[in-house]
Formats: C-alpha cells, structure tokens, sequence
C-alpha cells in the first residue's frame, strides 16, 4: 500500500492510531530501516511466517487499541521453534483478551528478532507553540528514569541531528565504551534527518515514536514503531 492508502484506510476505520505493520510500512517508504513484519491472523499462519522468515522470531499483538503492547503481555521474544510460535500466538491473544476484553485485534505481527545493538529511540510530538518537535535519547531505562533526551524543532538541518546525537548524556555509549563497538553516528543522524522530512511531509501525523532502534556500528534498524494521527 502507498502512503497515502495506509492513512486513508486508517481514516476510514475511525482510527487514530496505526498499528506496528502499518507504522513500520510508512516508515519503510519514507527510506527508514525497520524490521520487516508480517500480520498473522490465525496460528498456522503466524508458524508459516516464522517458518518463511526463519528463526528466531518475535510475535506481538496487533491492534490500534493496544497502545504499550508489552505491558499487556502481547510481546514474545526470542521464539525458536513452530511449537513456541504457536504458543506464543495463543498467550498473547489470552493476555490481551483478558486485559482489554474490548479491544479490537487484527491479529499478531511476526518479525525476525533483530540482533542486538545499542538502543536508542527517535520521537515526534507537537508542541501548541513550536509544532512538531522532534526527541532522541538513549533507549530503556535512559529515558524513562534519566530523562536524558535532547530536542529540536522540525525542521531540521544536518546540524542539528548532529548536535542532537551529541548532547545526551550518554553519548559516550555510542562512542564505545569499555570494548563495546561503537555505532554508526552518522548514519544515526541520517535517520534523525528523514525522520524529520516524513513530519514535515505528513502534517496529519500527531505523534511518531521509533522505540527501539537498535543502532549497529554499521546501520541502524527500528524495532517497534508508533504512528498516531490527528484530527483529520
Ligand atoms: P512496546 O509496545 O511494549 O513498546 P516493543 O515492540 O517495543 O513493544 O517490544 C518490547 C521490547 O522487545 C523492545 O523494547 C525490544 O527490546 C524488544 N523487541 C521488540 N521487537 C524486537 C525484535 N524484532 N527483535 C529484538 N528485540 C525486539
Ligand atoms: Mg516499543
């Protein structure tokens, strides 16, 4: 589907919020890595997926009313066989089901499980003077305890990305610190740039959060992603 068809078909179900496929399938167009995903909607095709894909996998609630998927146990890691798949499958739609017997579910996404990096995320939120605004800080803990983010308002120029990137506290872990690789800062502030283009381009998206991207010393790839429109 084209930009445009993943928002209006969104629209038109009175949603606001696009799940993890259709975020990620924006995202993608707009020449941002992301973690391929598939929607399952029935066991055996979220073991055929696995199975297509190759493992291990990562199988995850699928639906616009579950907004922290793994709070509510809709996120399995690390799955390696048919069997846990198809465990799996039917312990998140049991979790969700229970915790939001209202919820309205298209299914649970597949996706390989990515290797592991550095994490980092990527926000966007609107700001009633500024407008769009975009976020970057070190993922986990960093964030949610230490609040240490740096910000920039859209749009952005190379410069600022670069000084977004180095700002944080916690740059040094992206530098390498104590033998671990360093990552790929240029290309980190590369994907802060088209980030910052996709805002611009997209007025009616509210809210965007990269959370995780996993950052390599050669690349950079997002895990989850979150799109919330606006008003139409
Ligand atoms: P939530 O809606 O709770 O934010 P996420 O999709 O971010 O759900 O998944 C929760 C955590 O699981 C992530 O922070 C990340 O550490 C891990 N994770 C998610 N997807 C993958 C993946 N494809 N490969 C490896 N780890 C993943
Ligand atoms: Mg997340």
């Amino acid at each position: 589907m084209t930009e445009r068809g993943i928002i209006e078909k969104a629209r038109k179900e009175s949603r606001k919020v696009l799940t993890e496929i259709e975020a990620k399938e924006l995202l993608k167009q707009a020449g941002i890595s992301v973690v391929d995903t598939r929607l399952a909607t029935s066991r055996e095709e979220a073991i055929s997926i696995s199975q297509r894909l190759g493992f291990p996998v990562v199988l995850k609630i699928a639906s616009s009313d579950v907004v922290h998927k793994s709070d509510a146990g809709g996120v399995k890691l690390g799955l390696k066989t048919a069997n846990q798949v198809g465990k799996a499958y039917d312990a998140i739609l049991g979790a969700i089901k229970k915790q939001y017997p209202g919820a309205k579910i298209q299914g649970v996404s597949v996706q390989k499980m990515a290797r592991p990096g550095v994490e980092v995320i990527i926000g966007m939120s609107k700001d009633a003077q500024f407008g769009p605004v975009l976020m970057f800080g070190l993922g986990g803990i960093l964030v949610e305890v230490l609040k240490d983010v740096s910000f920039r308002i859209v749009p952005l120029a190379p410069r600022d990305a670069k000084e977004m990137v180095r700002e944080i506290k916690g740059y040094p872990l992206l530098e390498g610190y104590r033998g671990q690789e360093p990552v790929d800062v240029a290309n980190l502030e590369a994907l802060i740039l088209k980030v910052s283009s996709f805002v611009e381009r997209h007025p009616e998206v509210d809210e965007l959060d990269l959370n995780p991207i996993f950052a390599y010393k050669d690349g950079a790839v997002a895990v989850d992603a979150r799109v919330i429109l606006g008003e139409s």
